[in-house]
């Protein structure tokens, strides 16, 4: 028998979980639940589009089964099952190596949750067993096999003679020490508690036998020990079940047992559509930037289901790239189940669905805006930048939806305002929403074209983003006022006009001309100057700011 060493990264992580002094052990019962479950959803599905599979409800379960005598505890499942080559991918290899160079960039930080965040379940078995055994046999194969490994060491596969389709997952317990206790995992009421806390919505029955206490018939008094095999989950899905059930609490877990982010979700949206088209939907904003986001290696989307099975890890029709953030899953009864994945792509359905997901964010973000100021300042500053993207994008067909999302920092306010804002504190007679470009809020508080606008009292708009005069450029105009920069020659204010008298400093133009040469178009005064001597203007409809910008891009 061949011994195997598991891939260098896999062996990193794996020495992170058995030296783990990370405390929430338990969820290494959640992580290998929510693997059996997968394995048996692919074989659902496969029995649902493949007729020639024939199957009983009754065949599709999870059995957890505590063993205090050999001290091993056994999680069984009726699912897909693994070939040796699977076993030697999926088990050997962590597929989401990226993960892990994240968290040595970004050291841990006490309690936070290390498994959860980064999609290496499998290997969580090692906080609480010494020894890990797989025993599995693959759909449409008649071998089994035997993986074994005791950690860092590396790991064994050899032929194992298994009697039905699926995996056993055997624990060997660690001994308890002076500070942990690895007993409690053997115990059924600690055992129960755990699965009814963390994989309640399973969809599978989550079996156990459980040991009561009963009386003797026709004794009083006299009780004696009576096996039962009990299903511990309720199996309802979270987004099946009246929001008035749940708790925050629940819709955490499940952002976490989801894997959806690394943090708490700064807001959930619980959708249960009913009409023409039904569908329900859970969907999160996460509180923080997930790490990948602002990369080209972030997908967005959402889960799929179809009656409450699978059939899309991450579906991207389902939402608007500006939304690209949200997090969750919907699950619909009018989807068929048979379509392919083109097909989906097209189906008027999803379609439907999309737009009322779509609304439904915008208007949850309008509504927290409008009732929780601060948080939506929190979400603006991690994503606001997405919305602006959205509004350049199309050509400015997304105007509708995001003009009103949209903040920036006010020369007036000293913080974020929307553009309803601004609109509403006008001056009487002002024409246009004012705006300046640049690097910073400080550098465009020096700026010299600010100077007379700001001592008029007109509130100014900073743009400190690069997207920001572009997404503008978009909009045009907001509620029929249009947007001018600070840098333009013609403000559109009365008060100013006629202010210089152009004929006498003519000469002096003329001379500054021509040193300046091809540098300038021209030399004029200004005004709009009060401190400064000198001010950079343009004359077109782009500023110096995006002009900037523009000669940066790569051709
Ligand atoms: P993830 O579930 O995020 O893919 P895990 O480390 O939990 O990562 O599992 C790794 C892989 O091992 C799974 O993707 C799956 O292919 C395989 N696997 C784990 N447990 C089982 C099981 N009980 N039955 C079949 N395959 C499994
Ligand atoms: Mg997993």
């Amino acid at each position: 028998m061949e011994k195997k060493q598991f891939q260098a990264e896999s062996k990193r992580l794996l020495d992170l979980m058995i030296n783990s002094i990370y405390t929430n052990k338990e969820i290494f019962l959640r992580e290998l639940i929510s693997n059996a479950s997968d394995a048996i959803d692919k074989m659902y599905y496969k029995a649902l589009t493949d007729e020639n599979i024939s199957f009983n409800k009754e065949d599709y379960y999870i059995k957890v089964i505590p063993d205090k005598e050999n001290r091993t505890l056994t999680i069984v499942d009726t699912g897909i099952g693994m070939t040796k080559e699977e076993l030697d991918e999926n088990l050997g290899i962590i597929a989401k190596s990226g993960s892990l160079s994240f968290k040595q960039q970004n050291e841990l930080k006490d309690g936070y949750d290390i498994i959860g965040q980064f999609g290496v379940g499998f290997y969580s078995a090692f906080m609480v067993a010494d020894t890990v055994t797989v025993l599995t046999k693959a759909y449409g194969e008649n071998q089994g096999y035997k993986w074994e490994s005791s950690g860092a060491d590396g790991y064994t596969i050899e032929p194992y003679e298994k009697q039905d389709r699926g995996t056993e997952i055997i624990l060997k317990l660690k001994e308890n020490s002076e500070d942990e206790d690895y007993d409690q995992f053997l115990d059924q009421w600690r055992l129960k508690n755990i699965i009814k806390k963390y994989s309640d919505f399973i969809r599978y029955p989550i079996k156990m036998d459980v040991t009561k206490k009963v009386e003797k018939e026709g004794s009083k008094g006299e009780y004696i020990d009576v096996v039962e095999e009990e299903t511990i989950n309720s199996m309802v899905p979270i987004w099946r079940k009246n929001k008035n059930e749940l708790t925050e609490e629940d819709y955490h877990n499940f952002y976490q047992e989801k894997r959806f982010g690394f943090d708490k979700p700064l807001k959930y949206i619980h959708m249960a559509v009913d009409g023409t088209i039904s569908f329900n939907a859970i969907l999160y904003i996460p509180e923080n930037v997930p790490f990948d986001f602002y990369t080209k290696d972030y997908e967005k989307g959402l889960e799929l289901y179809s009656k409450g099975i699978l059939i899309m890890n991450r579906c991207p029709d389902l939402l608007p790239d500006y939304f690209s953030f949200v997090k969750g899953m919907v699950d619909s009864e009018d989807l068929s189940l048979n379509i392919s994945r083109e097909m989906l792509q097209q189906d008027r359905q999803l379609r439907i669905i999309a737009k009322r997901i779509k609304d439904k964010i915008k208007n949850e973000l309008l509504s927290l805006l409008k009732n929780e100021r601060e948080k939506y300042e929190k979400f603006f500053q991690n994503f606001g930048r997405q919305l602006k993207y959205g509004v350049y994008e199309n050509f400015g067909q997304n105007k509708e939806d995001l003009q009103d999302l949209l903040m920036f920092y006010s020369s007036t306010e000293k913080k974020l305002v929307t553009l309803e804002e601004y609109i509403s504190r006008m001056k009487e007679g002002q024409k246009y929403i004012y705006y300046a470009s640049g690097e910073s809020i400080e550098r465009i508080e020096k700026m010299p074209q600010t100077e007379v606008l700001k001592e008029k009292g007109y509130e100014i708009l900073f743009f400190t983003d690069d997207v920001d005069e572009f997404a503008i450029k978009m909009l045009r105009e907001y509620k029929e006022k249009e947007f001018k920069s600070v840098s333009s020659g013609d403000l559109g204010i009365e008060e100013l006009e006629g202010k210089t008298e152009e004929k006498e400093s003519e000469e002096i133009f003329k001379k500054i001309k021509e040193v300046l040469g091809d540098k300038v178009k021209g030399v004029k005064p200004s005004k709009i100057l009060k401190s400064h001597p000198v001010c950079l203007t343009v004359e077109g409809d782009i500023s110096i700011e995006m002009e900037k910008i523009l000669a940066n891009l790569p051709n």
